[in-house]
Formats: C-alpha cells, sequence, structure tokens
C-alpha cells in the first residue's frame, strides 16, 4: 500500500503516520524527519536545509524530490510506505507521478486530514510541551512565529495539491479535528471503501494502538497512574498483608480452640474416674453431681 496523508503542521500527520505504520506494516517516509536527520549529521543536503527549515521556508524541489527517490528503493519500503510531508508542492507532486511510473509502482490514496486552522496554534503549543516534559529536544521551527510562517508556505504551495488529487481521483477528505482513534478508524474505513487494505484489520486492535500512540505521545496522567497501578498490583498491599496475618492467626485461634477442646475432653474423662470410684466406695452422691462440681473446680 502507497499513501499520502496531506495537511497542515500540526494536523496529525505524523501520529496517523505511526499508527498506519504499526498496523499495516509498512514504512513512514517523513522528508521532514529525513532532512532533521540530515542537519543533525551535517551532510552536504543538511547544510542546505538548515536556514530554511528554521525560517519556516520549503526546501528545495530537486532537493526533497531526491532523498524520496532513493528511499524508496530501500527494501523495507518494498512493502509500501506512507509519505508524510512530501508532496508539498505541485512540481515535487509530478516528480512523484514521474518516479513511480518509473518505478512501476502505484499509489493508493492520497488522505487529506482537514482541521480548523484557529486550533493548530494550540496543538503545536501541547506538543512542545508535551515534548518537553518529556525530556526531548524541540525543534526549533515549533515556536508561534515560525508556525506562522509554515502555515502561510502550506496554504499558497501546498493546499493546490488538493486539487491535483481530487482532479486525478486519488483525494480522501477526513475530518482531523476527531479524536485520534477516531481519525485513525476513519483512514481505516476509507482505505478498505479503495480496497487499499484487507477487510481483515480489526477496528478494536486499531482503537488499542490509537490509544497507545495517544498515551505514548501525551504521556498523560492516566498512562502514568495505570503504570503505576500495575506496578502495585503486583506487589502485597498494605490490606492483603494484614488480611494474610489475620489469616494466620485465624488459623492460629482455631488451632488453640481444638487443643482447648481436646484438653477438656480429657479432663472430663480424667473427672469421671475417680467419680465412679467414689460410688463404688458407697458415697451417696450421684456419680453425675460429683463430676459437675469436680469439673467445675
Ligand atoms: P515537517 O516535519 O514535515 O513539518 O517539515 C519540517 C520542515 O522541513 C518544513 O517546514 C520544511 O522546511 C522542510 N520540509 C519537509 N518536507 C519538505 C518538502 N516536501 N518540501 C520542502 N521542504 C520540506
Amino acid at each position: 500500500m502507497r499513501i499520502i496523508l496531506l495537511g497542515p503542521p500540526g494536523s496529525g500527520k505524523g501520529t496517523q503516520a505511526q499508527l498506519l505504520v504499526q498496523r499495516y506494516g509498512i514504512v513512514q517516509l517523513s522528508t521532514g524527519e529525513m532532512l532533521r536527520a540530515a542537519v543533525a549529521a551535517g551532510t552536504p543536503v543538511g547544510l542546505k536545509a538548515k536556514e530554511i527549515m528554521a525560517s519556516g521556508g520549503l526546501v528545495p524541489d530537486e532537493v526533497v524530490v531526491g532523498i524520496i527517490s532513493d528511499r524508496i528503493d530501500q527494501p523495507d519500503a518494498k512493502n509500501g510506505f506512507i509519505l508524510d510531508g512530501f508532496p508539498r508542492t505541485v512540481p515535487q507532486a509530478e516528480a512523484l507521478d514521474d518516479l513511480l511510473r518509473h518505478k512501476h509502482l502505484r499509489l493508493d490514496a492520497v488522505i487529506e486530514l482537514r482541521v480548523n486552522e484557529s486550533a493548530l496554534l494550540n496543538r503545536v503549543e501541547t506538543r512542545v510541551a508535551q515534548m518537553l516534559e518529556r525530556g526531548e529536544e524541540v525543534r526549533v521551527d515549533d515556536t508561534p512565529e515560525v508556525l506562522t510562517k509554515r502555515l502561510a508556505s502550506y496554504r499558497s504551495q501546498t493546499e493546490p495539491l488538493i486539487h491535483y488529487y481530487s482532479e486525478r481521483r486519488k483525494l480522501s477528505t477526513i475530518d482531523g479535528m476527531m479524536a485520534i482513534d477516531e481519525v485513525t478508524r476513519a483512514i481505516h474505513r476509507q482505505l478498505l471503501a479503495l480496497g487499499a487494505v484487507e477487510p481483515k484489520t480489526h477496528g478494536k486492535t486499531l482503537a488499542r494502538s490509537a490509544a497507545k500512540a495517544t498515551s505514548a505521545k501525551t504521556g498523560t496522567k492516566k498512562a502514568k497512574a495505570a503504570k503505576k497501578a500495575k506496578k502495585a498490583a503486583k506487589k502485597p498491599t498494605k490490606t492483603a498483608k494484614k488480611a494474610a496475618k489475620s489469616a494466620k492467626s485465624t488459623k492460629k485461634a482455631k488451632k488453640a480452640k481444638k487443643a482447648k477442646k481436646a484438653a477438656k475432653k480429657t479432663a472430663k474423662k480424667a473427672v469421671k474416674k475417680p467419680a465412679k470410684k467414689a460410688v463404688k466406695k458407697g458415697s451417696k452422691k450421684s456419680p453425675k453431681k460429683v463430676t459437675k462440681k469436680r469439673a467445675k473446680r
């Protein structure tokens, strides 16, 4: 399966791409990630891209087309891939059509995640806060100023792709404002309708991996609490310890009671014998009364 995820920064393309990777065993090809790796490694491509990326502009088409073409040829991409952040311009889309044709590969679908622009700034701010919380390095282009520029370049250079793929009957638009698992389910339904995936993939499993992704991404209090509860469940609680102790003491008490009963029985027997003797010796008192009296002592 080969699909493109289309959407502005903060629309959830990365999150959904990761879920689709888990679900369908295909690879995520994110030009943003590849460029960031090139910047970190200080490669010629990285040196070229560094400033452009930091300011929120777009890296030249030939650079990204080159890295995508090489990446598609890697063995792990044979099973299929999700393009995340590529193509971003009409010339990139045309170049992709060309290179897929040359490689005899077919594009199954283009999924557009449509989001409310006013929510994007909030989403990116949340992403930054969560990355900081996890101790991860924050992207230099995840600031309100750069985001505004990235949004502007999306509108002017990437949005025309909606028309491009719609004309070629490849476009499916999904409401990206829904919860993560709902978006995942909607994408899955769409891929099923297009015949891009087998119907065997189960909704529940999908929801579970989406939930996992949510907690992994957000590192929510809930996830932390669940982890703590799991750990605690393995340890015997104070109450459990108390219960075990009291069970032990109950056992002890029962044993003691049994011993007491046995002692009483022996005592009774011991008392009975001299009573019989007393009768024999001609005592007028009834053996029963004697027994009672002696037992009382
Ligand atoms: P992303 O992680 O997809 O948001 O990309 C981060 C930055 O990498 C973008 O703001 C661009 O500067 C650059 N970039 C990523 N993909 C492309 C692309 N297909 N074309 C041009 N620039 C790109």
